[in-house]
C-alpha cells in the first residue's frame, strides 16, 4: 500500500448519523454527499447510508449524482447546483431531483422533460438571505404555482439554507426561517403540493429546532464536525477521516541545519529529523509548514520547515524511539483533528478533509 492513505471509520459515521437521526426524530433526512462526501468518497459513504436507512442524497453536480447512480445507489439523488441545458437535459432524463432558482431555468427543464416524455422533478429554492441561488420569497408563489400547472413539472420539494446558522439565537437565521414559513403558508393555503419542505444544514440541525420542518440536510456533522467549535459540546460527534502516513526517512542534523525549501526553520540543536510520505499534493496543505503537529503512538511531533508536494519533515528531538516506516497520523479521531489543522490556517474543517486528493487510497474500516 502507498505511504500515505485515509482509514474512514464507517462506525464513526454510524454514531454521527444516530444523533443526527435522535435529533430529527423521525424526519427524513438527505445527506449531503457532495464534493466525493466531503473527501471521504462518495460512493462508499453513500453505500454505508443506504444501509442504515437513508433514501436520498444530496450532490453538487451532474458528475457525482452519475458516478452515484452508475455504482448502483437507488436514492433518490438531489442536485444541489445549477447546471447548463445540456447538462440539465441528462439530469431530467435520469430523474434527478433538481434545485432550480428561477423561472426561466424551470422552462428549461420543462422543455427537456417535454423532449424525453418524463416530468421533471423539481426542488425549488427560496433566497431567504444566502444570497447564493434561489427565487426571492415574493417570486416563489408564481413559480410554484407554474410548477403545480406543469404536467412536466414534478415538486420534490421547497428550500431554503443559511448563512450563519452555526451561530445560536440569532436574529439574522431566526428572521430566514420565519420568511420561508410564511412564503410556503401561502403557497399551501392555495392548495399546491409543496413537496418535503427542507431549510437545516448541520448547524440549524444544532440550534434551530424550528427548521427542522420534513428533511434535514446534514453535511460536515456527518463526517464528525461541528461548523463552529462553540457547538461542539452541544452534540458528541466522532470524526471519520484518520489521514496517514509513514516515516521514510531519518536523519541526525547539526545544530544550524536548515531544512526544506526556502530554508525556513534551523535546528535549534542536533536533533534527529524524520521525513514523511505525504505532501501538499496529497491534501496537507503547505499553509501548516511550521505550524502543525502530527502524532506518532502517543506522542505529538512539529512539522518544520516547508511542506512539499510529496514528503514533509518532523523534529524528533535529540533522542527518539520513532522507527523507519512507523505510521504518522496527520489528522484523525484521536487527534490532532481537522478542525485543529483548521483553526492553525484560518480554515474550516471542511476544507481540510475535501482537500485531501484523489491520488490517496481511503480504506474503509
Ligand atoms: N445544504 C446545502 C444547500 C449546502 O450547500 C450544504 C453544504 O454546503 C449543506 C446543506 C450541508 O451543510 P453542512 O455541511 O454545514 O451541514
Amino acid at each position: 500500500m502507498a505511504n500515505t492513505y485515509a482509514y474512514i471509520h464507517l462506525k464513526n459515521l454510524s454514531h454521527n448519523l444516530a444523533r443526527i437521526n435522535a435529533i430529527a426524530q423521525g424526519r427524513k433526512i438527505l445527506p449531503a454527499v457532495k464534493a466525493n462526501a466531503y473527501g471521504h468518497g462518495a460512493v462508499e459513504i453513500a453505500k454505508h447510508l443506504e444501509k442504515q436507512g437513508i433514501s436520498s442524497l444530496a450532490v453538487a453536480t451532474l458528475e457525482e449524482a452519475m458516478e452515484l447512480r452508475e455504482s448502483g445507489l437507488k436514492s433518490d439523488i438531489v442536485i444541489l447546483g445549477l447546471m447548463c441545458p445540456s447538462d440539465a437535459a441528462v439530469a431530467v432524463k435520469n430523474d434527478f431531483c433538481l434545485f432550480c432558482s428561477d423561472i426561466g431555468y424551470i422552462k428549461m427543464l420543462e422543455n427537456s422533460a417535454k423532449k424525453i416524455g418524463q416530468p421533471a422533478r423539481i426542488n425549488l429554492e427560496i433566497d431567504t438571505g444566502m444570497g447564493r441561488t434561489g427565487c426571492m420569497p415574493e417570486e416563489a408563489f408564481s413559480i410554484a404555482e407554474y410548477i403545480d400547472k406543469s404536467p412536466y413539472l414534478m415538486m420534490y420539494g421547497i428550500s431554503t439554507h443559511f448563512p450563519v446558522s452555526e451561530l445560536a439565537d440569532d436574529d439574522f437565521t431566526a428572521s430566514q426561517i420565519a420568511s420561508f414559513y410564511k412564503t410556503v403558508e401561502l403557497i399551501k393555503k392555495r392548495g399546491i403540493d409543496t413537496g418535503y419542505l427542507h431549510l437545516a444544514n448541520s448547524g440549524a440541525i444544532i440550534n434551530y429546532p424550528d427548521s427542522l420542518a420534513d428533511m434535514i440536510r446534514p453535511g460536515i456533522s456527518l463526517y464528525g464536525y461541528v461548523p463552529d467549535t462553540s457547538l461542539s459540546n452541544k452534540v458528541s460527534l466522532k470524526p471519520v477521516m484518520e489521514l496517514l502516513s509513514k516515516v521514510i526517512f531519518i536523519k541526525r542534523v547539526k545544530k544550524g541545519s536548515t531544512i526544506s525549501y526556502g530554508r525556513r526553520w534551523q535546528a535549534p540543536c542536533d536533533t534527529l529529523i524524520a521525513t514523511v510520505g505525504a505532501g501538499y499534493a496529497d491534501g496537507y496543505c503547505r499553509l501548516l509548514s511550521g505550524k502543525a503537529k502530527v502524532r506518532i503512538k502517543d506522542r505529538l511531533y512539529p512539522v518544520v520547515g516547508t511542506i512539499c508536494m510529496d514528503q514533509f519533515m518532523i523534529d524528533l528531538g535529540p533522542a527518539s524511539d520513532v522507527k523507519l516506516y512507523d505510521d504518522v497520523v496527520l489528522f484523525g479521531p484521536s487527534g490532532p483533528d481537522a478542525q485543529d489543522l483548521a483553526e492553525l490556517i484560518g480554515t474550516i474543517p471542511y476544507e481540510i478533509t475535501c482537500a485531501v486528493s484523489s491520488r490517496v487510497k481511503r480504506v474503509y474500516i
